[in-house]
């Protein structure tokens, strides 16, 4: 059976998002003072990606599961401190699941 890529598994599913408001914001520069980045750990979707190269956290929420996992373990998210926020996308918007 061959292994999906986590992109490959994502285009499983549809996802209506609008670049232009994501529904999570995260401020990675600030995120560079983060000690944990429990983030790059729990994203089922892998959309949390410490990029070592320029040393700053990569985030994309097209193909976010909406699973909140983030949202948990993450405190600047969880207090929607200034630079940080977390909802849903707004009614029909996100995902559409196919699979389950
Ligand atoms: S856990 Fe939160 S503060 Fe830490 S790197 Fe991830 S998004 Fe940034
Ligand atoms: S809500 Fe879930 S799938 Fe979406 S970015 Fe957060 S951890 Fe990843």
């Amino acid at each position: 059976m061959k292994i999906l890529s986590m992109d490959e598994r994502l285009a499983k599913n549809r996802f209506d998002s609008d670049d232009q408001n994501p529904h999570i914001i995260v401020d990675k520069i600030a995120c560079k003072t983060c000690d944990h980045r429990a983030c790059t750990y729990c994203c089922p979707a892998e959309r949390y990606k410490w990029d070592k190269v320029n040393d700053k956290l990569s985030f994309d929420h097209v193909g976010c599961l909406e699973c909140g996992n983030c949202r948990f373990v993450c405190e600047r998210l969880n207090k929607s401190i200034p630079g940080y926020s977390w909802n849903y996308p707004p009614l029909g918007k996100g995902i559409i699941y196919r699979e389950g």
